[in-house]
């Protein structure tokens, strides 16, 4: 029987070539083929295809852009993909309300684009920002550099729209800073990569937009000296609005085969550090910074223009895809540990003699380290690996994953090492919100 004969209001794609690219996503997981990729146009399709589901038993799996690097849209056994990227709405800003509803179709790049044309800003700003839509930052949380500062996107969600397993949308939340009815429903589908339903839309957060940034490379001859600064700058009252890094291997990547403005990058390791305050080029703010920094700071350089600055951030943001075109079978993680670990972090990776190579936001303790090797690594190794990484990462009470979520890549993981009541109680409420198991099955949990 044809499970999706006459879906309305859905484009459905059944030919195996066509389906060939919704097997991955950008992690290193590869799914099975999926049944089907639906792209809904309407609640008709949703509803129907949860009614489906339920009657035949097949998963249904969420997917916004696909740049996910946790394998959450990467289809599991008889499943259906649901590719949300046609689906409809409209943008609105509200700027009395300091607020902006959008559909989860719309791509970050464009809701980023529609505040800032009010003179205001949406901070999450994960890497991929460019090309990733907005259903999925809400489905996973994300992060980015601004993080350091600003806080993740569940700190910016005031309210999500979800289709859930009665087949209606529902709304959770309302478009005001303040509200306490109750526990925050909405904060629970945030981050819950796909397994709770669908979210549609979502009302966000908006606040005055930055305009004077201070963009300064920290270039340091021994890259270690750089973990005790996110401590010195918090400690000392400074709150940079991103301070990433790169340790020396990545680097020399950068240098070698990056674009011209990676090229010129100075010093053995670098980090970059973003200020955005009103005020933060000011002489007094530099100086005062400089004063923090102490000696470290010598070979210090500001960005001189916009142009510089948008460099650097280039830079920065392709990274990832630098290291993946140089090394495809490389495996990314992204730990987290608190700011004052850092340097426990990285005695504990020497001693576990892990081929890893770091960047990342380090002012926030979220570490991409990177097994370039990992495709010419013995799997069971590998295994192992990854799973020392983790308990190191634990043991110095840090998480699995600071930003990307577990998906597929780390559920091992995460069911093995995790608090066991943790794992009951998300059981629970999965059990309490998806009786069926319909929902992104065999992920997360
Ligand atoms: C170059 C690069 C840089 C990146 N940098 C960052 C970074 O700095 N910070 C960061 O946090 N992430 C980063 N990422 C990871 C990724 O871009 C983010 O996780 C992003 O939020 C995923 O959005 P997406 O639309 O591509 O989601 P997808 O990959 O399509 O899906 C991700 C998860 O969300 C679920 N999902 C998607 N849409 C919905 C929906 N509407 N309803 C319910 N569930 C849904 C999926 O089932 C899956 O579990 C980066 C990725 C790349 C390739």
């Amino acid at each position: 029987m044809d499970i999706l004969r006459g879906l309305p209001e859905a484009t459905v794609i059944r030919d195996l070539n066509d389906l060939e690219p919704f097997r991955r996503d950008e992690s290193h997981v590869h799914g099975v083929a999926p049944l089907a990729v639906v792209k809904p146009h309407g609640a008709a399709a949703l509803r129907e295809l949860v009614r489906r589901a339920k009657l035949e038993g097949f998963g249904l799996v969420p997917r916004g852009a696909g740049t996910g690097k946790a394998g959450g849209c990467v289809p599991t056994e008889r499943t259906v993909v649901v590719d949300l990227s046609a689906w409809p709405g409209e943008m609105t800003v509200s700027p009395q309300d300091l607020c902006l509803h959008a559909p989860a179709s719309a791509l970050l790049r464009d809701v980023k684009a529609a505040a800032e044309a009010h003179g205001l800003f949406y901070p999450p700003d994960p890497n991929s920002w460019e090309s990733c839509a907005l259903g999925g930052t809400l489905a996973t949380n994300a992060g980015g550099p601004n993080a350091c500062k600003y806080g993740m996107t569940r700190h910016w969600a005031l309210s999500l729209d979800a289709l859930l397993e009665d087949g209606e949308i529902h709304t959770f939340g309302i478009s005001s800073v303040k509200a306490n009815a109750g526990p925050a429903l909405g904060q629970l589908l945030l981050g819950s990569e796909g397994i709770f339903g669908f979210i549609l839309g979502a009302t966000l957060r908006l606040t005055p937009l930055p305009r004077e940034f201070a963009t300064l490379l920290l270039p340091v001859k021994h890259w270690e000296d750089l973990l005790e600064l996110p401590g010195r700058l918090f400690g000392g009252g400074f709150l940079p609005s991103a301070f990433e890094f790169f340790d020396p291997a990545v680097l020399a990547e950068l240098r070698a085969h990056g674009p011209e403005e990676a090229r010129r990058l100075p010093g053995e390791a670098l980090a970059i550090l973003e200020f955005d305050e009103r005020g933060c080029t000011s002489e007094p703010f530099l100086e005062g910074l400089l004063d923090l920094l102490g000696p470290v700071a010598d070979g210090l350089e500001i960005a001189a223009d916009v142009r510089q600055r948008q460099g650097i951030w280039a830079v920065r943001r392709m990274t990832s895809v630098l290291l993946k075109e140089r090394h495809p079978g490389k495996v990314s993680e992204d730990i987290v540990v608190p700011r004052s670990r850092l340097r426990e972090f990285f005695a504990g990776l020497d001693q576990l003699r892990i081929p890893a190579t770091t960047y990342g936001h380090l002012g926030d303790g979220n570490l991409h380290v990177n097994l370039l090797t990992a495709g010419e690594t013995d799997p069971a190794q590998l295994d192992r690996q990854l799973m020392d990484l983790f308990r190191l990462a634990l043991s110095l009470g840090g998480a699995l994953s600071g930003e990307h979520g577990i998906g597929l890549a780390k559920r091992e993981a995460f069911l093995a090492l995790s608090d066991p009541a943790q794992i009951r109680t998300l059981h629970a409420i999965k059990q309490a919100l998806d009786p069926h198991n319909i929902f992104n099955p065999g992920k997360v949990i």
